[in-house]
């Protein structure tokens, strides 16, 4: 998948499985990576994310339980208001 030069939190999260499992061009890595520089929320999600990768042993989207997901896009929407 290829990503805009600016990365959006939304795109974040829809490439952070790929991110995660090393699926990601180099170049969107670096995206990614730099995003997470300034932004707290994307860093948090990724922990929380690599959290359950560590539990789950394995990764995929469809394996984020809803509730989490929905909480956790909750969790942004809250930051935009900010
Ligand atoms: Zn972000």
């Amino acid at each position: 998948m290829r990503l805009d030069r600016e990365l959006t939190c939304a795109q974040l999260v829809e490439v952070i499985t790929d991110y995660l499992e090393g699926a990601l061009a180099p170049v969107d890595v670096e995206r990614v990576e730099e995003h997470l520089v300034f932004c707290d929320g994307c860093t948090t999600y990724l922990e929380q994310m690599r959290a359950t990768v560590a539990m789950a042993g394995r990764l995929r989207a469809e394996d984020i339980p809803p509730e989490l997901q929905e909480r956790l896009l909750g969790t942004f929407r809250e930051w935009r208001r900010l």
